[in-house]
């Protein structure tokens, strides 16, 4: 008989696997639902059993495992992945879940570094920071739920990228479990280590295709101990920009939030989203949620103040509020973080996660639109994310009454249009929220042709028998023809 070569999960292979982590931590049948699903329904998936290791030990036999049994591996977090990176679609794959990897192994506030497992909640790695009065300043919509892991896979972005960087910015050291089951410990706390090429980096946006990050070293920064907060109303994003070159050279680093979005996504709240009340008297094209950090009540207020004073000497601010509490505040972070949950009543929308320089964000957004309206009139364009990062989250939703499949159907031509002009702009087509499946031909298309080899030659060295999270990021071929 011919010697199989692809990835069939036998039962007796299943039970070694199983044996790993234990009966009672291997998921099966109709219990792997929450695995399989993602949170937009994009995507729905198939896999043979999800395993959760209690640590790194068990995931290196897991995948030393997998790789002598070529068996496809799909690293999962929090599962709130955008792009279907996490998902498994093989019904022979195994998916690795971290949940139970979710120890904060140590908060050191003098290096201010704290080193956490891959299956920590990153909610919960802000609070252990917060508690020895530090800041862990990444942060985004799914902080409750996302894990360190799946922050780092990604490399996830946020709303204070612009004071503190992304999630690769953030990392001193990660420990990584690779195909063949090596553990690379790199979990050093060093900021200066000059010996060769950065690992991390490798690993990091990399969505698990090179190996299992299972613990990284994190930074900390002093926790701020005040906060002013504003909702600016400006006239187009030409006006937000000149804003946001101010408030740098008035707060510099202090300016940890620069989010932008148009009236029609305020209108989106207020029809949907429950309390919500437009802080201005009167509406405006265009608004701006500026913060400041400081450390000091008083201090911190006027230098919002005075910046907001200098947006209107010249011109670029008709009217704006500061938040007097944390209520309030709240409130304002509400607006633009209930975005994408207020767009879903309004119909079919069509998403884009692009960034380009951010001196260039007003011509795009107006070349986009003026393309998006002639090739669907009606349609609605909700381009709103973080300027300061020059990151849009250029979302179209369908024109009011038209047929939701209709509209719909239409996201390839809308998306190549769109990042046709993103390209234009020397842009990205992924600014914050990865490649997996969704942007994996995209990117073939979008990158340069040598950066796309020298990534398909780490992936050949670094898994040679395609195990980990087969047909994400790169479209692969494996020994033996088969194809992911
Ligand atoms: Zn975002």
């Amino acid at each position: 008989m011919k010697k199989k070569t692809a990835r069939v999960s036998s039962e007796a292979t299943l039970s070694r696997f199983v044996k790993i982590v234990g009966e009672k931590n291997a998921v099966r049948g109709e219990d792997m639902t929450p695995y399989l699903r993602e949170q937009r329904d994009l995507y729905r998936g198939k896999a043979a059993i999800v395993l959760k290791p209690a640590n790194t030990e068990e995931v290196a036999k897991i995948l030393a495992l997998a790789d002598k049994t070529k068996t496809a591996i799909v690293p999962q977090g929090g599962n709130t992945g955008l792009v279907g990176g996490q998902t498994s679609f093989d019904k022979n794959a195994i998916i690795v879940s971290t949940a139970r990897m979710n120890r904060i192994r140590e908060v050191d506030a003098n290096s201010n570094t704290m080193t956490v497992e891959s299956g920590v909640i990153l909610q919960n790695a802000q609070e252990a920071a917060a508690k020895v009065e530090r800041l862990f300043p990444l942060s985004l919509g799914a902080e409750g739920s996302c894990t360190i892991g799946g922050n780092l896979s990604t490399n996830a972005g946020g709303t204070q990228v612009l004071a503190y960087g992304n999630a690769r910015d953030l990392v001193l050291g990660i420990e990584v479990v690779l195909a063949g089951g090596k553990i690379l410990r790199g979990l050093r706390k060093l900021k200066k280590d000059n010996t060769g090429y950065d690992l991390r980096h490798l690993f990091m946006g990399a969505e698990g295709t090179l190996g299992i990050i299972t613990a990284a070293v994190l930074k900390l920064f002093p926790a701020p101990r005040a906060i002013s907060t504003a909702w600016i109303g400006v006239s187009s994003p030409e006006a937000a920009l000149s804003l946001l070159n101010l408030a740098l050279a008035r707060a510099g680093t202090s300016l940890t939030s620069f989010e932008i979005m148009p009236r029609i996504a305020l209108e989106f709240d207020l029809r949907h989203l429950p309390g919500a009340r437009d802080p201005l008297g009167s509406p405006y094209p265009w608004y701006v949620l500026a913060e400041i950090f400081g450390d000091d009540e008083t201090r911190t207020r006027e230098l919002m103040e005075s910046l907001l004073a200098g947006g209107m000497e010249q011109g670029l601010v008709p009217d704006a509020t500061i938040s007097e509490s944390r209520e309030q505040r709240n409130q304002l972070w509400k607006l633009r973080t209930a975005m994408s949950d207020v767009q879903k009543p309004e119909g079919g929308s069509i998403k884009h996660d692009i960034s380009v320089p951010v001196s260039s964000v007003p011509a795009f957004v107006k070349e986009a639109t003026a393309k998006v309206e002639q090739m669907i009139p009606g349609a609605r364009v909700v381009a709103f994310g973080h300027l300061g990062d020059g990151n849009l989250h250029y979302n179209v939703s369908q024109p009011v009454g038209a047929d939701k499949a209709k509209f719909m159907a239409k996201w390839e031509a809308v998306n190549d249009a769109v990042h046709t002009i993103v390209t234009k702009y020397e842009g990205s087509i992924s600014a914050e929220h990865g490649i997996g499946l969704l942007k994996r031909d995209l990117l073939a298309k979008a990158k340069d042709p040598v950066a796309l080899s020298v990534m398909h030659a780490i992936k050949k060295a670094l898994d040679p028998n395609g195990i980990l999270n087969p047909g994400k990021v790169l479209r692969w071929k494996v020994p033996g023809g088969r194809k992911s």
